[in-house]
């Protein structure tokens, strides 16, 4: 059995890579849409993370005949009503940028009293040719602070702080990252539930 995980962003395919670990055994060859370039991408226009994860995993899995992996994941703001959810990654507009979309959520939260509560989701789904076959949802709960803090991570890490570590995400490493991380709880639950189905070795 062929395995795809769909994502170009390195870092994330090497922290699932990870967390499949010895799963892989059954598994002949692992690759990513890195491997795939001309490969058409679906439009994300799922109302919720497990619709985006859902039809990602399967247009790949349909497209290429493989067992596939994908994930989608945000912030979700809880004086914004949950916003920007599955809008993150273009929440100030066409040609956002990570510096842009802090800027924008920090200017839609000042009107509004402090603590800002927040919350990172992932939902991950695993998918057939014909089916949606395991699905995890992760969270990581924390405040967004007034200023950015730390230098690692991406998106909104900076302004993510978590209060049982007293840092933000983007003073974390990638190990201490992925133990808390809305996208570590949800790989680790769907390899689990994977596993289960006999997709992957125990
Ligand atoms: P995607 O699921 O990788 O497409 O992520 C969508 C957007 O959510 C990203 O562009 C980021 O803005 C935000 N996001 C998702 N996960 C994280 C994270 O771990 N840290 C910071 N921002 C994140």
């Amino acid at each position: 059995m062929r395995l795809l995980i769909a994502s170009r962003n390195r870092g994330k395919v090497l922290e699932i890579r990870a967390l499949l670990g010895l799963a892989l055994q059954k598994v002949v060859e692992v690759i990513t849409l890195t491997e795939l370039p001309n490969v058409e991408q679906p439009r994300e226009d799922g109302k919720t993370f497990a619709e985006n994860a859902r039809l990602k995993a399967l247009h790949y899995a349909k497209a290429h005949r493989i067992l596939c992996i994908a994930d989608d994941s945000g912030l979700a703001v809880e004086p914004l009503g949950g916003l920007p959810g599955v809008r993150s990654a273009r929440y100030a507009g066409a040609g956002a940028t990570d510096v842009s979309n802090n800027a924008h959520l920090l200017h839609e939260l000042a009107p509004f009293a402090r603590p800002w509560k927040a919350a990172f989701v992932c939902v991950a789904a695993a998918a057939l040719p014909n089916r949606v076959v395991a699905e995890a949802t992760g969270k990581v709960e924390g405040e967004i602070l007034s200023e950015g803090r730390g230098r690692d991570g991406f998106g909104y890490d900076p302004l993510f702080f978590v209060p049982s570590l007293g840092k933000t995400m983007a003073e974390l490493s990638t190990a201490e990252k992925n133990l808390i991380s809305h996208r570590g709880h949800a790989l680790r639950a769907l390899i689990a539930e994977m596993k289960t189905a006999g997709l992957l070795l125990s």
